[in-house]
């Protein structure tokens, strides 16, 4: 890297990850088949340490690309750090078009929704198919997935006076976010999760009734282009907010937009003064409510803080800390993991009978943004159930799928993408299961690139056992 190299240059910003992780080590064996960010960073930082040979431009570059955000890593501000400097090349570089256009999954969705026959035969047609994936920057031996008939716009549209009624006047109320992959590539999941909700006793909303219902925003901010995620989220937030004041819950079946919602979106807002004000803080004193990332002296459930000492370090400085912090906190509050809302219903006495068996043998793999929500495993315990299925649980926090959200797809990363998905594949196709369960349909899109074994979300499971069909419409 050049000595001179300012100090908010990205090669600066991503060194400073390298000098911090080389000098830890702590992660420098235990996460070397799940991540390729860290065997990188310490290759390179072990080249320099031997040979004094200093990391080039590209190398730190390509070093910065190779983090997905998966959580797995113990240190958040490190996290954190990678992100910074991913946006600073975003913005000073700019991004090639076909990561542009690739990170924009809503788009791509809404159009090849409007063309699904014509996207299809495309995709079929292998000189068609070779050229969407040459402008996309994706590698030629990507499976591309079909475009279904009919997506999960056309669904909600044709019910949507049975959606938002109201199923008795104790229910719950909540908006579904089905997130862009289940929208637009995998609808019968997202039907699955409306028809679970409801048999549960929730009136639900589907976020696509809203015409400003898009992308959580993690793909982009995953590449680092801060203005997109930033435009995304802002258009999210106020109609999120106002269904939150109006009594509605948030349900996520991506564990992705989950954690977006949960963590990402909430990051640093508590440190605001439009929160202080709220919560209570004064001149001299900061409250952050307990549980927060935050440890210090607590009253109740908040922890109080010297505020000449905390408040220069705590400050809501991150990527959204534009976007009014009241209303994330409150969209972060109210944003649940469909397992997770479910399993609390099921707890007040709220499931439905699960009456038809499902007979088979399932392998249940918990994706990394679960994992990172710290919700244990409540798809889990729902499929307990579930009469005459028996699943085996994957849970290994090292385990990954290698698909890394859009990473997979990109030219560059598709055999390291394989690499570092093939020993969970291996774990999978020794416990020779019939059926894959897992939430993240990303995970879904690279077991069913690598493998033929069917795969699908815990929802649909559920719904078979509640009314022994896959599908009620
Ligand atoms: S991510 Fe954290 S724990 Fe792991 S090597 Fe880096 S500084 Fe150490
Ligand atoms: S977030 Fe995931 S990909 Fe990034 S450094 Fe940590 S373990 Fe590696």
């Amino acid at each position: 890297m050049p000595q001179d190299a300012p100090k908010n240059a990205p090669e600066t910003l991503i060194q400073k990850v390298v000098t911090a992780c080389g000098s830890c080590e702590d992660c420098r064996h235990f996460i070397e088949d799940a991540c390729l960010f860290l065997p990188e960073l310490f290759r390179l930082h072990d080249r320099k340490r031997e040979h004094g040979e200093e990391a080039t431009k590209d190398e730190l570059q390509r070093l910065s690309d190779l983090c997905n955000l998966c959580g797995l890593c113990p240190c958040a501000k490190i996290r954190r750090e990678i992100m910074t400097a991913k946006a600073a090349y975003a913005a000073r570089d700019g991004l090639p078009f076909s990561v542009r256009a690739l990170q924009d999954v809503g788009r791509i969705g809404k159009l090849c929704g409007a063309f699904p026959r014509l996207s299809n035969v495309m995709v079929g047609n292998p000189v068609t198919s070779a050229l969407i994936k040459k402008t996309l920057g994706m590698h030629a031996d990507r499976t591309m997935p079909a475009v279904p008939r009919k997506n999960f716009d056309h669904w909600v549209r044709k019910r949507s006076a049975r959606v938002g009624r109201d199923t008795d006047h104790q229910a719950r109320k909540a908006v579904y976010f089905p997130g862009c992959t289940a929208r637009f590539l995998f609808p019968e999941v997202a039907r699955a999760a409306v028809e679970v909700l409801e048999a549960f006793g929730v009136d639900v909303v589907a976020s696509v009734h809203d015409p400003d219902g898009e992308c959580c925003g993690m793909p982009p901010l995953l590449e680092g282009d801060r203005d997109m995620a930033l435009n995304l989220v802002s258009r999210n937030l106020q109609w999120m907010a106002e269904h939150v004041a109006e009594g509605f819950d948030m349900v996520c079946s991506c564990p992705t937009c989950g954690y977006f919602f949960k963590h990402l979106l909430r990051d640093g807002a508590y440190y605001s003064e439009a929160y202080q004000q709220h919560a209570g803080g004064d001149a001299k004193t900061l409250r952050i409510p307990v549980g927060m990332g935050v440890n210090g002296p607590s009253e109740g459930n908040m922890v109080v803080l010297h505020r000449a000492t905390y408040g220069p370090i705590l400050r809501d400085n991150g990527q959204f800390s534009s976007l009014d912090p009241l209303q994330r906190i409150a969209v972060g509050e109210h944003a649940f993991d469909l397992g997770e809302y479910l399993a609390a219903l099921a707890v007040e006495g709220r499931a439905p009978k699960m009456a038809h068996p499902v007979p088979g043998r399932a392998v249940y793999y918990p994706p990394c943004h679960l994992r990172e929500q710290k919700i244990g495993y409540p798809f889990l315990e729902l499929l307990e159930n579930v009469p005459e299925l028996s699943v085996v649980p994957l849970t290994g926090t090292l385990n990954c799928c290698g698909m890394a959200g859009i990473m997979g797809y990109k030219k560059q990363f598709h055999h390291s993408s394989l690499e570092l998905g093939a020993p969970l594949m291996d774990k999978i196709r020794a416990l020779q299961p019939e059926t894959i369960i897992t939430e993240c349909l990303s995970c879904r899109l690279q077991f069913q690139h690598m493998d033929n074994i069917p795969v699908l979300h815990p929802v649909e499971v559920l719904r078979t056992a509640m009314n022994g069909r896959r599908s009620i419409s």
